[in-house]
């Protein structure tokens, strides 16, 4: 059940009555758990035929199949380019519903930020090399040791480090910084000098599929990254943030637990 309760007041602000509203909202409820189902199911089923069609178009590649003239050999970058698309927008759905559906399966690890870090960048340094973008990395090598899931604290940084270059100027610099915070924590932040954003939308930057009007068509996207980020960090009893000034620029934080000592 939903409840609200409101009180009625006179023109002397006397109260002179209360109302409660009840709803029975177990049908909403249901109907939101069934669509959820349906965006897992059918993420999942779409997953394998656009696979299929990456390989493919792998083997068109193949100069062993037989020649491509320049004019194809653009036209199957460009459907590569979209297939790759279709698969990043399938897999945070398929996210998105797991962790709605409490199917979100974490594999702790004790693991030193370094090693988050570093695949991170490694992952990203193609898309920060074509727009000229240097990421200065901070990390010291006498942090103590993180307690996380590798993979997804990957994703959340490759996203993260994503969005920064994504609305950085070309030529420009990204800091990511890890740091101790509090006792038992550990801070990473990426910080972009981009166009960062205005105040009145930063508390629904975590909200899904939100996206800050009137972003050009270049910052095509979801609206569901840093939703899922907020998802898989606070699944990790993490906190994310973000601070951001418009036309300075960003900083986006997590925090993670550190590793007991023994680990
Ligand atoms: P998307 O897939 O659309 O990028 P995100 O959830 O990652 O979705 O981001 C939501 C919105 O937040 C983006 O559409 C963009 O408007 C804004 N945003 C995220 N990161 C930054 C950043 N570093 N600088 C400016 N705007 C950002």
């Amino acid at each position: 059940f939903y409840s609200r309760e409101s009180l009625s007041v006179n023109n002397k602000d006397k109260v002179i009555g209360k109302v409660i509203i009840l709803k029975n909202v177990t049908e909403y409820q249901q109907l939101d758990e069934a669509k959820t189902n349906f965006i897992a199911t059918i993420s999942h089923e779409l997953k394998t035929p656009i696979s299929s069609i990456k390989m493919s178009l792998k083997l068109l590649e193949d100069e062993r199949i037989g020649d491509v003239n320049a004019e194809q050999r653009q036209l199957i970058s460009n459907i590569d380019d979209d297939t790759r698309r279709l698969l990043l927008i399938t897999g945070e759905l398929l996210d998105m519903a797991q962790v709605e559906t409490g199917k979100l399966q974490l594999n702790f690890g004790s693991t030193h930020p370094q090693n988050i870090v570093d695949y991170a960048v490694k992952a990203i340094k193609f898309i920060a090399d074509q727009k000229q973008v240097e990421i200065k990395v901070k990390c010291d090598e006498s942090l103590p040791k993180v307690h996380a899931d590798l993979d997804k604290t990957t994703w959340v940084l490759i996203n993260l480090l994503s969005n920064a270059i994504k609305y950085s100027h070309e030529k420009s610099v990204v800091e990511l910084t890890v740091k101790k915070h509090k006792n038992d924590e550990i801070e990473f932040s990426v910080t972009d000098h981009g166009k960062g954003i205005e105040e009145q939308y930063l508390p629904r930057l975590f909200e899904r599929y939100f996206k800050v009007p009137n972003a050009t068509s270049e910052q095509s996207g979801t609206g569901l990254g840093l939703a899922i980020a907020k998802d898989f960090i606070e699944a990790q009893a993490g906190k994310i943030s973000v601070d951001s000034e418009i036309g300075s620029g960003s900083t986006f934080y997590f925090t993670l637990k550190r590793a007991i000592a023994a680990a």
